[in-house]
């Protein structure tokens, strides 16, 4: 990042500790811009960073949560920062609620969406510690049908909306884990490798209609589905010590990527994983 020639960043805390508020300050280059956001769980979730810095450049957002049981807490992360927040339920290995959830969202969005990020994932504990080798059948169908097939579905959904909007832009969250062996990530690995794969195959299929699809490589975050892998603390250690800005990244700069990705600024932009991990991905 270097330099800030625009003033457009009035503040970034470098610290590895997760900004739960957003300090940032952006441009409002996504007014009367309609974006659908999955994967808020709580303030520490990556899709809150993101959402933080949607709705900051202006975006209208439609939040997707996982049972009626999340909603209180989404409504919680919400308060005092995006005013009656919209909500739809999907959980999307539902393919009923995934219909449901884009009819609502068509409705809202007077049948246009612009913006799509997919920022969930699943496997079950035992994929996440010890050897892939282990992996039985029925967990690896269900870490792949939630943490990658999902980006499909909610893509295939997306693509009239987007159409008739003039075009759109989808973004998902991967990890380093799909391109090198890290240990315990195990079964998750092979999911985001489809998941990136998936990726460049949907954009090539949605670039006619100037859909563009990207995702974001994060570096580790203290988050609930990260803390799911075993012996998570070390692997955010070494990150920290061993990339370039020796820090871990925080969800507030994944969010300004994504903002980037999700915008008109990466128009030229598509099939692409953009690393956002303090350099860790670059050392030998
Ligand atoms: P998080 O806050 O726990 O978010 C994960 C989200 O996935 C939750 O909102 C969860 O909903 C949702 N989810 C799980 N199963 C679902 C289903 N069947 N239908 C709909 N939603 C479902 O963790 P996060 O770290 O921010 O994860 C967001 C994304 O970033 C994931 O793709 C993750 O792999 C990726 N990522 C994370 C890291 C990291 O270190 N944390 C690094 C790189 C990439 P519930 O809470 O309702 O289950």
């Amino acid at each position: 990042m270097g330099s800030d020639p625009s003033g457009m960043i009035k503040s970034l805390i470098m610290t590895t500790e997760i900004q739960e508020k957003s300090t940032m300050e952006y441009p409002k280059i996504l007014v009367g811009k309609k974006a659908l956001v999955s994967g808020v769980a709580n303030k520490r979730s990556i899709a809150w960073g993101i959402a933080q810095a949607l709705h900051a450049a202006g975006a209208d957002i439609i939040f997707t949560y996982q049972g009626e049981r999340l909603k209180p807490e989404l409504e919680k992360v919400c308060e005092g920062v995006i005013d009656n927040p919209k909500m739809v339920e999907l959980d999307v290995t539902n393919d009923d609620q995934l219909d449901a959830a884009f009819d609502t969202v068509a409705k809202e969005f007077d049948g246009k969406l612009d913006m799509m990020v997919h920022c969930l994932a699943f496997a079950p504990k035992e994929t996440l510690q010890g050897g892939y080798v282990d992996t039985q059948r029925a967990h690896y169908a269900m870490a792949q049908d939630i943490s990658s097939y999902s980006l499909a579905a909610m893509s295939r959904k997306a693509r009239p909306l987007m159409q008739k909007a003039g075009g759109g832009s989808i973004i998902t969250l991967t990890y380093l884990g799909a391109e090198k062996v890290i240990q315990n990530y195990n079964m998750m690995g092979i999911a985001k490798a489809a998941l990136e794969a998936g990726t460049r195959y949907l954009a090539s299929d949605l670039g006619p209609d100037n859909i563009r699809v990207n995702a974001i490589s994060a570096g580790p975050v203290k988050t609930l589905a990260g803390r799911g892998i075993a012996d998570f603390t070390t692997m955010l250690n070494h990150h920290a010590e061993k990339s370039c800005l020796k820090r871990n990244v925080t969800t507030e700069e994944i969010g300004g990527t994504a903002l980037f990705l999700l915008s008109p600024l990466s128009g030229g932009i598509t099939g692409e994983v953009l690393h956002v991990d303090c350099g860790y991905s670059i050392k030998g």
